[in-house]
């Protein structure tokens, strides 16, 4: 089978899986989700960039691949996938941890009082929404909020590493440790990597501290304003 056949038939097969799960939600309790696999991608191959073949042509496509994704315990509890939102040809993407109650609800990244926080970051920037791509590297929320954990990563950051591979942003910038971490692939505390200049795939990257983060700390305002500023300094 080709890779592009391939593709093609897991996004079919996945979809169908998604609605008859959501058939079994609404109560039909006869309709069997399990009648249906899904195929695993094999992380260790397809999805890396080494091997293109079976990159999805588009966004859209990588997004309806995930359709019903099970690949961690994270899919049990959730309501949506969190998939990410914005302008597939942003200049500047960012990158948060996971998503919160509010953004499991309707979907989207950043909508709850973290992203409210954002968008003022990003207004401040003279930037909207509608400019910058913003998702997370876990597309499922985690229980209670609670920290992910190293196996949910590890399975999920393969879409992550795909989206920034489509999108290919001038810039990169990661909110809080986990992000940070994940695609620096370091333990370096997120206080340490902050306003420093790093490189991820040979994009500028940008760690700075999550919004939830000034939330509850207001003090982390002002150096990720100097974060900011040197982000625009780098999109002119
Ligand atoms: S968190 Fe990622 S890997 Fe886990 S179920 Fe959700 S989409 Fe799949």
């Amino acid at each position: 089978m080709s890779d592009k056949l391939y593709h093609e038939c897991h996004e079919v097969i996945s979809q169908g899986k998604a609605i008859l799960e959501d058939l079994q939600q609404w109560g039909f309790e006869t309709v069997n989700k399990n009648a249906i696999e899904v195929p695993v991608f094999d992380v260790s191959g397809p999805l890396k960039k080494s091997a293109p073949p079976v990159l999805p042509e588009t966004l859209l496509g990588l997004e309806r691949s995930l359709a019903g994704c099970h690949r961690c315990s994270l899919a049990e509890q959730r309501k949506n996938i969190v998939f990410g939102a914005g302008n597939p040809q942003a200049r500047l993407l960012l990158v948060g941890e996971a998503p919160g109650h509010e953004e499991d609800v309707r979907g989207e990244p950043f909508v709850g009082e973290a992203g409210k926080l954002l968008d003022k970051i990003l207004l401040a920037m003279n930037l909207s929404r509608e400019e910058v791509y913003i998702c997370n590297v876990l597309k499922c929320r985690p229980p209670e909020n609670r920290d992910p954990q190293d196996d949910e990563i590890a399975a999920c950051e393969p879409f992550l590493q795909q989206q920034l591979e489509l999108i290919k942003p001038e810039v990169i910038v990661t909110l809080g440790r986990f992000a940070a971490h994940a695609l620096l692939k370091t333990a370096t505390p997120i206080s340490k990597l902050r306003g420093q200049w790093h490189e991820y795939e040979g994009l500028p990257l940008m760690p700075t501290f999550h919004p939830a983060y000034l939330l509850r700390n207001p003090t982390g305002k002002r150096p990720v304003w100097e974060d900011m500023k040197q982000v625009m300094q780098r999109l002119g």
